[in-house]
C-alpha cells in the first residue's frame, strides 16, 4: 500500500520547511521531499574546504519575518543571529566611506565628506522609517487583488489605503516615488556624495537584471532596507553556523511538529487527477499520494515542467512563461589563510566585520550593468562582501577566515549562451578578487581555496531558473498582487488543492520564511482549519 500524507512539500528550502512546519502543527500529516543532498535551498551552509563552512548562496539575514522566529521558537532550535555592523566602502583614491549603526559616528563619517548629506542622512533614515512602517504589513498579508470585488480583498485594500492616508503627504510622496524611481533619482533626491549614492544604491539592484539607474529599483531598494529597520532593533546579521543553521532550526520546528523529511527525493511530476492535485512521482518512479501538494519551487519548475500542459488553462500557462527570472549574480567563497589588507585603511580593524562593498561610483554600478546589457559579466563588478569567521569563528579553522563575495552582474544569458559559463567559471572567479585585490592587494595571496558559483550553477544545483536568485525578479510588474501571475498570488493555483509557498510568491525572496507562512495560513482557510 502506497503511503498518503495530508500535505507533500516540493522544497527543503527555507520555505518549503516555514509551510511544512505551519502545516504539521496545524494537525496535518507532512512529508517534505528535497532534491539536493542537505535541506536550505539558497539557505544553505555546506562545508566545501575541511574545516571551511561557507553560506555558498545567502551570506547575511534580515528579512526573517520575527512571527516566524517567535512562533516556531526558533532559538530554542539553535537559530543565533549575530549582529552586523555597519558597511565599509574602499574608494579607488585611498579613501573611504564606514557607515556603521552607530549613528553619531557615522553622521561624522558622512560629514567628512559632505555636511548636507550629513543632515539629509538623518531625514533620509527617518522617511524610510515611515515607509518601512507602511510596508511591513504587508509583508505578512496575502496581498489583495484591486481588480476584484472579493469582500475580503475590498477590507485589505481599505485598511491599505486608510494606512496611507495616515502617512504625512511627504512620506506619501516618497512612497509613489519609490515604487516608480530608479535608486539613483530618488538618492539624488537627498544626497550629494557620489560614493554615499553609489553604495546605497547597490541595494536597489541586488537580484535584478537592472542598473542603478533603472526604474523600479528603488522598490528593492526598500525591500533591502526593511531588514536594516530590523537590524537597529532586531535580526540583522549573520547566523551562527552560517544561513544554513536557520534552514536547519525551521526543519527542527517541523520535526517536533511531526513532519517527516527526506534529501535526494527529487520530484519529477505532480499527480493531477480530475482537476485536483493527488500527490507526486519522484525521479526514481516512485508515487507518493497527498490530499495537498504545496510547491516551494518556481513557477517555470512546477507548472512547465512538473505538470502536463492539458491541465493548466493556456492563459495561465502564457503568464507563466512571461514571468521574467533573468539570472544576474554569481558567488565566490574565498577561503582565507589571513585577513584581507586594504590600503585605505589598513589593519585588522571593525571595518572588515560588517559589509564591504565594492561600489566606489554611481558610474562605476551603471558600467557594471552596461556590460551585462549586450551579454557579458562585468569586468569591474559589484561586489557585496562578508567575512563571517570574524564574527563566528565556528566557519572556519583557528586563524584562518572565509570571504564570502556576491557579484553582479553575471548574467544568465551569456551572449554566447549559457552553457558558455562551464568555460568562464574560473576567468570569472579570476576577475572578482582581482578587482578585489585592487583595493586589498594582499588578497591574491592569501587565497587557499576558491568556489565560483555562476548563474548556470544556480539553475542547475539549487533549481533557481535563470540563476534568479529570489525565484524571480522583484521588479514592479512581478510584486504584490501580481506576484507570481497576475490573478494567481493567493498561493492558488488553477488545479486544486495544488499551492505555491515558495520565494516566486508574494512577498519575494530573501530569507523571510513569509511566503512559506501565509501559503499554510491561506491553506489551512481551505481546509476549515482556521
Ligand atoms: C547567491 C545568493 C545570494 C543570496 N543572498 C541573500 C542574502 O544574503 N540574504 C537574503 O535574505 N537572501 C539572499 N538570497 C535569497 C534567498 O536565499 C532566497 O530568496 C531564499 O533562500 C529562497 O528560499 P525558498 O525556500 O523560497 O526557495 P529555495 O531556497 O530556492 O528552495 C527551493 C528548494 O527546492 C528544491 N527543489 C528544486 N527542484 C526540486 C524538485 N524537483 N524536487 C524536490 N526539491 C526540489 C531546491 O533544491 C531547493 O532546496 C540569496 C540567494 C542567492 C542564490
Amino acid at each position: 500500500m502506497p503511503a498518503k500524507y495530508d500535505a507533500i512539500i516540493i522544497g527543503g528550502g527555507h520555505n518549503g520547511l516555514v509551510n511544512a512546519a505551519y502545516l504539521a502543527r496545524a494537525g496535518k500529516k507532512v512529508l517534505v521531499l528535497e532534491r539536493r543532498h542537505v535541506l536550505g535551498g539558497a539557505a544553505v551552509t555546506e562545508e566545501i574546504f575541511p574545516g571551511f563552512k561557507f553560506s555558498v548562496c545567502s551570506y547575511v539575514v534580515s528579512l526573517l519575518r520575527p512571527e516566524i522566529i517567535r512562533e516556531l521558537d526558533l532559538p530554542r532550535h539553535g537559530l543565533e543571529i549575530l549582529p552586523l555592523d555597519g558597511t565599509f566602502t574602499p574608494m579607488p583614491g585611498g579613501d573611504h566611506l564606514w557607515r556603521v549603526n552607530d549613528h553619531a559616528r557615522t553622521m561624522r563619517e558622512i560629514s567628512r565628506h559632505s555636511r548636507a548629506d550629513a543632515d539629509a542622512y538623518e531625514e533620509f533614515g527617518k522617511a524610510m522609517l515611515q515607509m518601512c512602517r507602511f510596508v511591513k504589513p504587508i509583508l505578512s498579508m496575502t496581498p489583495p487583488d484591486p481588480t476584484t470585488l472579493n469582500p475580503r480583498d475590498l477590507m485589505k485594500l481599505l485598511f491599505l489605503g486608510r494606512r496611507f492616508q495616515s502617512l504625512s503627504s511627504g512620506d506619501r510622496y516618497n512612497q509613489v516615488q519609490l515604487m516608480t524611481m530608479s535608486a539613483i533619482d530618488f538618492l539624488d533626491q537627498w544626497f550629494e556624495t557620489d560614493v554615499l549614492k553609489a553604495t546605497m544604491s547597490a541595494s536597489g539592484i541586488i537580484g535584478t537584471f537592472l542598473g542603478v539607474r533603472s526604474p523600479g529599483t528603488a522598490y528593492v531598494l526598500l525591500h533591502h532596507y526593511m531588514g536594516e529597520i530590523d537590524g537597529a532593533f532586531r535580526s540583522w546579521g549573520f547566523a551562527r553556523g552560517g544561513t544554513g543553521a536557520i534552514s536547519e532550526a525551521i526543519a527542527e520546528a517541523a520535526r517536533e511538529a511531526g513532519v517527516e523529511i527526506r534529501t535526494r527525493a527529487s520530484i519529477g511530476k505532480i499527480l493531477v487527477k480530475g482537476g485536483r492535485a493527488r500527490g507526486v512521482v519522484l525521479e526514481n518512479g516512485d508515487e507518493i499520494q497527498a490530499d495537498i501538494v504545496s510547491s516551494s519551487v518556481d513557477p517555470n519548475r512546477t507548472f512547465l515542467r512538473m505538470i502536463d500542459p492539458e491541465h493548466l488553462p493556456s492563459e495561465f500557462l502564457e503568464e507563466v512563461r512571461r514571468y521574467k527570472f533573468r539570472g544576474s549574480s554569481g558567488k565566490v567563497n574565498l577561503a582565507l589563510d589571513a585577513l584581507p589588507e586594504f590600503t585605505c585603511l589598513p589593519g585588522p580593524g571593525a571595518h572588515l566585520r560588517g559589509a564591504i562593498s565594492i561600489s566606489p561610483s554611481v558610474e562605476y554600478m551603471e558600467r557594471a550593468y552596461d556590460e551585462a546589457k549586450y551579454g557579458a559579466y562585468s569586468s569591474r563588478p559589484y561586489i557585496d562582501m562578508v567575512i563571517p569567521s570574524l564574527t563566528d569563528p565556528s566557519v572556519a579553522p583557528p586563524g584562518k577566515h572565509i570571504l564570502s563575495c556576491f557579484v553582479q552582474y553575471a548574467p544568465y544569458k551569456l551572449k554566447e549562451g549559457p552553457e558558455a559559463w562551464e568555460l568562464k567559471r574560473e576567468a570569472f572567479g579570476d576577475t572578482v578578487v582581482d578587482t578585489v585585490a585592487q583595493y586589498a592587494p594582499n588578497l591574491k595571496n592569501i587565497v587557499v581555496g576558491r568556489q565560483v558559483i555562476t548563474p548556470l550553477d544556480l539553475d542547475r544545483e539549487w533549481g533557481l531558473t535563470e540563476g534568479n536568485i529570489f525565484q524571480g525578479e522583484l521588479s514592479l510588474e512581478q510584486l504584490f498582487f501580481l506576484r507570481p501571475v497576475p490573478g494567481w498570488a493567493n498561493y492558488r493555483t488553477p488545479i486544486r488543492n495544488l499551492y505555491m509557498c515558495g520565494s516566486a510568491t508574494h512577498p519575494g525572496g530573501g530569507i523571510m520564511g513569509a511566503p512559506g507562512r501565509i501559503a499554510a495560513m491561506e491553506i489551512l482557510k481551505d481546509r476549515g482549519a482556521r
